[in-house]
């Protein structure tokens, strides 16, 4: 089992500025003391209580941190500790500078195919490493593909987030609804068992958005999204891929498939003509074949936008949630002043969640 230190992670480490934030925490740069090296801290807020929304549960923060340790590779964002308190859990983990890397590619003029796969390559090496050892990430998307450092001649790919990474046992099915409505597959919609092949149909889709642009069931809401991927609802159009290789929407057609054991596997995406050319002529027609870098950048313009709208929405509902806390107390307090009998324990919790969810 995955050892968690129980001692002051400030003990060892500066705590630094903010680098990003998630569902359930923070990311900070953090400095060893003793080395003066720079790390990034990731505290996740455990769960208070089984009843309380807020936090995770610290047997999915475990099954994070025993993930994490099985997978060291180059394009796996690497964990060095892990450190525990009554209210959180830091993971102390490789510092990760080069931002994200459709934020890399938008800052370029063009692209060449060519260029992409460099890219393609490190990721399906990460993921093909995963799942050889059986676990599926289950969250791929452009948020979690990162680069090690931007200005490097070859920058290196590194996934980031295992908060839904399971490790999957033979014999056993798992299924889950969870993941983000654009990159998910029609059998994790259909509430049907998964496997790493659902992996596979995320790097699909951010193939298909790499080279286009354009997100393939992207519909005017997550419902239409989610009914546009059951149906199976997706072309490769025109005024979009007019500068895509057919070797390319090859390699897309073979992981936008329903049927997940119908998908290449990792391994076999990196044996793929498009990604490992065996002719002279496959070779040249990636690097004559561009990807739409004016449509790409509008892409990645709204989804930065979504991102920052996102992390407004979930300040403005902390900070709801805040004041409803306060009041909640200060409701407890008042009635502990007025019933000594009364259950104090309860009430409180039940009231935020009655505001919560009238408010939300
Ligand atoms: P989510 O809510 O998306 O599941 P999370 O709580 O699991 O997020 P992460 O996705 O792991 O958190 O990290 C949140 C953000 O912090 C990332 O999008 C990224 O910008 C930044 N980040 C994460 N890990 C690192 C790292 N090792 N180095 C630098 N920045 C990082």
């Amino acid at each position: 089992m995955a050892q968690f230190k129980l001692q002051n992670v400030e003990d060892f480490y500066e705590i630094g500025e903010i680098l990003g934030s998630g569902h359930f925490g923070q990311v900070r740069e953090l400095r060893e003391r003793v080395s003066g090296v720079s790390w990034a801290g990731k505290f996740v807020k455990l769960r208070r209580s089984v009843s309380s929304r807020l936090g995770l549960e610290r047997k999915t923060v475990e099954r994070e941190v025993e993930i994490l340790q099985a997978l060291q590779h180059n394009n796996i964002m690497a964990l060095k500790d892990v450190f525990e308190s009554r209210a959180e859990v830091v993971l102390v983990v490789e510092l990760i500078c080069g931002g994200e890397l459709f934020d890399f590619i938008a800052e370029k003029e063009n692209l060449m195919e060519n260029d992409a796969i460099e890219f393609l390559k490190q990721i399906l090496k990460g993921v093909a490493f995963m799942h050889n050892k059986h676990i599926a990430h289950f969250d791929l998307k452009p948020e979690n593909i990162m680069l090690s450092d931007k200005k490097a001649e070859h920058p290196e790919i590194k996934i980031i987030d295992f908060g839904l990474a399971q490790r999957l046992t033979t014999g056993e099915e798992y299924r889950s609804l969870c993941g983000t409505p654009q990159y998910i597959g029609p059998e994790v919609i259909n509430y049907e068992p998964l496997s790493t092949a659902s992996d596979m149909w995320s790097i699909g889709v951010i193939t298909y958005i790499l080279l286009s642009g354009m997100s393939p069931f992207q519909g005017d809401s997550d419902e239409e999204t989610l009914r546009n991927i059951v149906d199976m609802k997706y072309e490769f159009e025109d005024q979009y891929f007019s500068q895509t290789s057919d070797m390319a929407k090859d390699f897309i057609e073979k992981l936008l498939i329903k049927d997940p054991s119908e998908r290449m596997t990792a391994e076999e995406c990196l044996l793929h003509p498009w990604i490992k050319p065996l002719t002279r002529k496959q070779a040249a027609n990636r690097s004559r074949s561009s990807i739409n870098m004016k449509n790409f950048k509008k892409f990645n313009a709204r989804r930065k936008w979504k991102m920052s709208y996102n992390m407004v929405w979930a300040c403005n509902r902390l900070s709801r949630l805040q004041l409803l806390c306060k009041r909640a107390k200060e409701d407890e307090e008042l009635r502990s002043c007025e019933s000594d009998q009364e259950d104090i324990e309860t009430k409180p919790a039940s009231l935020i969640r009655r505001r919560l969810s009238s408010s939300s």
